[in-house]
């Protein structure tokens, strides 16, 4: 691992487009609590209704789980990064109403089978069993009851790891973990990409909204007129508040209500699971990989990647991910143990020579962070309603959004965005 360059680039790493306002209104109709993609587009959508509207955030910054930093002049995601579903993101469509800079996700990858090109026959066994595994998995989720993912699985032969092993990374948690009517339900096939990143494109769309950072909400009293919100910057009062923090975050109980939320409500909360996907920062100049934004199967080996996504816009920088058993079993080793192994798994491919000028930039611990504590959230097998469970408002005065409540989109910013959307449609119906 090269430790002077990934402490250079944390050191080097900035937010990007971060212009907010800071002109707030006192008691506003609505208290958005985070300034993620659910809560930037509640109060587009609130401040476009005529409603007067204070966004709180406890990080000194904006964007949540999608930021951007620049790592040697390179803007990269350290959160999320690409614009899945193309079709159905909110995101996208908004994107090109405004002349963004979106592009397509290529659709071939690389494929390499112990440091040499696979064959065509062996990439078309890989792709075979991707397709068995995804129709097997969509038949069942309409035919049956709710169950693991995994258990629907068909036998895919010597396939069979590295399809469980992507849809493990994708889906935040191995499959036996997983919904299956969770599953199917997020359309991969359709993405893009945004020149300059995910996270600065979100900061964009924050441009002149009234945010006030570094404001942590700890308590949200409901028991009076309108909701009275306990911050680290003192006492707020508000006529409703949209809640976006992270399921993970309020299992914690970051936020304390009174009167305590309604049974259901709580159950809900406390049904996710924490979903893990970390990137581990590459700079490789000289990789094997050609071509830009294409991911790479790296396959016959004993250790091998279940994500790498290379020369991301075309640059010398690459994601190496981690799924959550990997991330998980770091967690009591030393900062620099994901450099190692992603150096290791990739030497494993190409030999040591290969990667004599990779230098691993940065790893994100978005598991760690107080202010997200996962990635995404997940449904554990039985519990598929629980996302649909927090639509509904309670007392008419506290909306839930974020990525957890999308069905179509969960655990993406356009499912955020789409849910951010929702709640402030339901509550400038309301008020008005
Ligand atoms: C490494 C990684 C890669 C990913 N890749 C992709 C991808 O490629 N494409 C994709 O679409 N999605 C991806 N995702 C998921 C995506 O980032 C999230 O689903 C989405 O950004 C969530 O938006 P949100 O508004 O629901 O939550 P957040 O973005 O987490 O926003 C919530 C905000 O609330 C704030 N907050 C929390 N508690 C409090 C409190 N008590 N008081 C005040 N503020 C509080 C937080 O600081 C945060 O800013 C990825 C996530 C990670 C971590």
């Amino acid at each position: 691992m090269n430790d002077r360059a990934a402490k250079r680039g944390v050191e080097n790493a900035v937010p990007m487009d971060q212009e907010i306002s800071t002109n707030w209104t006192e008691n506003p109709d609505v208290a958005i609590v985070g300034a993620g993609s659910a809560g930037i587009a509640a109060a587009r959508r609130l401040l476009a209704s005529g409603l007067t509207v204070m966004v709180l955030e406890a990080r000194h910054r904006i964007g949540g789980r999608t930021v951007t930093r620049r790592f040697k002049g390179h803007p990269v995601d350290l959160g999320a990064h690409w614009l899945h579903a193309g079709p159905i993101n909110p995101l996208v469509k908004l994107g090109r109403l405004r002349g963004e800079p979106l592009r397509r996700a290529p659709v071939n990858g690389h494929f390499f089978v112990r440091g040499r090109p696979g064959t065509a026959t062996e990439r078309a066994a890989l792709d075979r069993a991707f397709d068995r595994a995804d129709r097997a998995m969509t038949q069942a989720a309409k035919a049956r009851e709710d169950q693991p993912a995994a258990d629907v699985l068909p036998p895919m032969g010597p396939q069979g790891r590295r399809v469980a092993a992507i849809h493990g990374l994708v889906s935040g948690r191995p499959l036996d973990e997983v919904s299956l009517h969770d599953f199917p339900s997020m359309e991969y096939s359709d993405n893009l990409f945004i020149a300059g990143g995910l996270g600065a494109y979100v900061g964009r769309l924050a441009h002149h909204l009234p945010v006030r950072l570094g404001t942590a909400v700890h308590g949200v009293d409901w028991s009076g007129e309108g909701v009275r919100l306990e911050t680290s910057a003192g006492t707020l009062r508000a006529r409703t508040v949209i809640v976006t923090a992270p399921m993970a975050v309020l299992q914690r109980e970051a936020i304390r209500f009174a009167p305590a939320l309604p049974h259901p409500v709580a159950e809900a909360i406390n049904g996710f699971t924490q979903g893990v996907y970390e990137h581990v920062i590459l700079h490789w100049p000289d990789s094997p990989f050609r071509g830009a934004d294409r991911l790479a199967s790296l396959t016959g080996t004993h250790r091998q990647p279940p994500g790498l996504l290379t020369r991301i816009d075309g640059t010398p920088f690459h994601f190496f991910e981690l799924d959550q058993p990997t991330a998980s079993s770091f967690d009591r080793r030393d900062a620099h143990a994901p450099y190692r192994y992603a150096r290791a798994v990739l030497a494993e491919q190409f030999g040591h020579r290969a990667i004599r000028h990779l230098a691993a930039m940065h790893g994100t611990a978005w598991r760690h962070d107080p202010w997200s504590r996962a990635s995404w959230a997940v449904v554990p097998p039985g519990l598929y309603a629980i996302r649909d469970s927090l639509k509904a408002s309670v007392g008419e005065r506290i909306w839930f959004a974020g990525e957890a409540l999308s069905r179509a989109q969960w655990g993406t910013a356009g499912g955020a965005w789409e849910e951010g959307e929702r709640a402030a449609g339901e509550i400038a119906a309301q008020l008005r």
